[in-house]
């Protein structure tokens, strides 16, 4: 009937309100969160596949939200690229990561390397090399306690000017990785010229690897092409000790995983290395 129809409409158009209610509340929160003190890092440990040693950590972006609790940057960090949002927090979490290193640093953890995620919009943002290298200077950080992980696509995008910055950042000694390799249309070429250390081999490619031989066919060929170039390959997202093996045995250098340690705060993080079994 038309009532219905209009009560459809109706019903409808209130939701498609309160998706954007709901975007400008998270827009207007995320602009109060930094002065708030609301973001918080956690830490997950990335392991050497040959001895199980602890070789540095991965920085992961959590938002303590006042009113929806933890959240995880899949709930904010696409509206904080729109907003631009993502430079001052990149700035904070740089500066966050690289405090912490100097804590775990001046314990003893001298040869850990801290890993911040870089967004697209932070790399293509003049500032980057300036702001990095002051940084390490603030908390007296050695060049290589610390890699920036740019994804594939990010730094494919503009391969000239890719290139540029991450020479500067290589020339100030620090280690970049290519994060979410496989995943991007990634040139064969390029990659060969780009002054990285690291290739982190998605995450996609490591779940089936148990169950379908076309991964392991991917996963050896990566390990082999990084190899190569004199690359040190990451595994990320290691759940199953069947996964671990494989990737041990397929040459990974570095795994990283649930299996592993899960992302958690500082605090946490050192109490489960504590316990934690040899990997
Ligand atoms: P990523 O850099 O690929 O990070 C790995 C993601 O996989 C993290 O999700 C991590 O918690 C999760 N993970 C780790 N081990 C496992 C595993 O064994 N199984 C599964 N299923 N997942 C695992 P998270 O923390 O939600 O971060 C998601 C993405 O958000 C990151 O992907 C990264 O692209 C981005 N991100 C995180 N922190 C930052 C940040 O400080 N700045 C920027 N620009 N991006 C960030
Ligand atoms: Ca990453
Ligand atoms: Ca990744
Ligand atoms: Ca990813």
């Amino acid at each position: 009937t038309k009532s219905a129809g209009r009560n459809g409409y109706h019903f409808f158009e209130s939701s498609m309100n309160i998706n954007v209610h709901n975007q400008l509340q998270l827009i207007q929160d995320l602009r109060h969160a930094l002065e708030n003190k609301e973001f918080v890092l956690h830490y997950q440990p990335k392991y050497d596949a040959s001895n199980g040693q602890v070789v540095g950590m991965e920085a992961l972006l959590r938002w303590q939200h006042p009113a929806r609790g933890l959240l995880a940057p899949g709930e904010f960090i696409a509206v904080a690229e729109r907003t631009g949002l993502i430079l001052p927090i990149g700035d904070w979490v740089l500066d966050e990561a690289c405090r912490q290193m100097r804590i775990w640093f001046d314990t003893g953890y001298t040869e850990w390397k801290v890993a911040v995620n870089l967004s697209a919009i932070q790399f293509s943002n003049g500032q980057l090399v300036e702001h990095v290298s002051a940084t390490l200077k603030k908390y007296a950080l050695p060049a290589h306690c610390l890699i920036l992980e740019v994804t594939e696509s990010t730094a494919m995008q503009d391969v000239e000017s890719s290139m540029t910055i991450l020479t500067e950042l290589a020339v100030l000694g620090i280690d970049i990785s290519i994060d979410d390799f496989g995943t991007g249309y990634s040139s064969l070429l390029y990659l060969k010229r780009l002054p990285a250390c690291e290739l982190k081999i998605d995450r996609g490619f490591i779940n089936n690897l148990a169950k379908n031989t076309d991964d392991e066919s991917i996963v050896s060929a990566i390990v082999a092409l990084g190899h190569s170039l004199n690359l040190r390959i990451v595994a990320e997202g290691v759940e199953t000790e069947k996964q671990q093996d494989m990737l041990k045995s397929l040459g990974c250098d570095t795994l990283q995983g649930y299996l592993l340690g899960r992302p958690v705060a500082p605090a946490q993080l050192m109490l489960n290395l504590d316990e934690a079994p040899d990997a």
